[in-house]
């Protein structure tokens, strides 16, 4: 029997190195990695410049607590701030740390309670977060959940407006549902929420820890549109796969966190800020996520064509290197045979193959992953 707990169904890979775009497993197969870690490996495997700077780190200090001050904590936090609509940052360990605190300021902050999130979320497996997300699924045998949490349907204005009244704390969303399925928001569901928000005094908040740090071509994706959330939580990309997560939040909210109201003994960790410098200086530069764009559209655009011919193909869709094909019942076949040429998908509730490349992919892998992934429609096609 094995000595851990069955809370996963594992690949039958056993990894021994990871490199780039690419895992070596045991038997010294390579696999071209579209999974990336699930959306945290977005400079791909051991960057060298990531590498390094974490060397460095592990050369200077590896853990004192926040009872210090930490000029690391200042220097990601100002990246952070510089490349988003907040002003100050909290650090924490994971994507449900980051939203269990956002959850927690904005309840402190307006002292209201009820917290608007939509049906098919994914914000996190915490009390609050799993409350927050929107999959009967995820909160089985675990209840009672935590109070005044309500869902509704994603991109529905008109629950949305229905719903929504002076007596709510905040509502929190993800700009492109990830878990869910891959669905992006549309830019009148958006920036509704945001209008209410400031109408009814409520917080907006953003759950950028899978669509954040570049993943969709911007440093956050709300920035492809004329959105100014108060709360944006990061924390997949955030690391480079060192485990770190952030909260990063308005100005006006700094008064309702301070000091002994919310805390953690490995947040902001120097090794893991080490990891998010290093990643946040190659991300979040014009030229690099220029790149990313070109190089996503044009892949994006080729699998739209290549896959048009496939009956089994309802939709392609996305942004950036977040890219959700919706192939029904076929999702786990596709996902098998893909990986038995090569190339490691992952899926997105039941009907979704998702890909999740580094954003340093090049053209030539990008080219690699289309070839395989024509020949496994091609073979499906085939039998059915
Ligand atoms: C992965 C994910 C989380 C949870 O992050 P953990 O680090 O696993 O706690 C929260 N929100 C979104 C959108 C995610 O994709």
């Amino acid at each position: 029997m094995s000595s851990l707990f069955p809370t996963y169904q594992r690949l039958d890979i056993h990894v021994k190195e990871a490199n780039g775009t690419h895992l070596t497993d045991e038997k010294n197969q390579t696999y071209l990695d579209f999974i990336s870690g699930i959306a945290v490996c977005n400079v791909g495997h051991r960057h060298p410049e990531v590498q390094k700077a974490v060397e460095e780190q592990l050369n200077k200090v590896w853990h004192v607590s926040n009872l210090f001050h930490q000029s690391i904590q200042e220097e990601v936090a100002s990246l952070l701030v510089a490349n988003s609509s907040g002003d100050a940052v909290f650090f924490c360990n994971s994507g449900a740390e980051a939203n269990e605190a956002a959850i927690k300021l904005a309840r402190k902050h307006t002292k209201k309670h009820k917290i608007i999130t939509f049906t098919k979320s994914f914000h996190g497996r915490t009390f609050a977060t799993m409350t927050a997300t929107g999959q009967a699924k995820i909160h089985e045998g675990f209840g009672p959940l935590v109070n005044e949490f309500v869902y509704l349907p994603y991109n529905d204005v008109e629950s949305l407006e229905a719903e929504m009244d002076d007596t709510v704390a905040a509502i929190m969303t993800e700009v492109v549902q990830g878990e869910g399925g891959v669905v992006p928001g549309t830019e009148s569901f958006l920036t509704t929420i945001q209008k209410l928000c400031q109408e009814y005094g409520a917080l907006f908040i953003v759950d950028e820890v899978q669509t954040g740090i570049g993943r969709t071509g911007k440093p956050f994706a709300y920035q492809h549109f004329n959105l100014s959330p108060d709360i944006i939580t990061a924390a997949k990309g955030l690391g480079s796969g060192m485990p770190v997560g952030a909260m990063i939040g308005k100005a006006f909210l700094t008064e309702s966190f301070g000091p002994g109201s919310h805390g953690t003994t490995f947040g902001g960790n120097p090794i893991a800020l080490a990891s998010a410098k290093a990643t946040l200086q190659i991300i979040f530069n014009k030229q690099f996520l220029e790149e990313v764009n070109a190089k996503s559209v044009t892949f994006n655009n080729r699998l739209a064509e290549m896959l048009e011919s496939y009956s089994v193909v309802k939709e392609v869709r996305g942004k950036g290197f977040m890219i959700g094909i919706e192939c029904g019942e076929y999702q786990a076949q596709l996902i098998t045979e893909m990986r038995e040429k090569g190339l490691l998908v992952l899926g997105a509730g039941p009907h979704v193959i998702r890909l999740l490349p580094p954003l340093t992919v090049s053209n030539e892998e990008l080219a690699e992953a289309l070839n395989i992934m024509k020949q496994v429609f091609q073979e499906l096609k085939v039998t059915i």
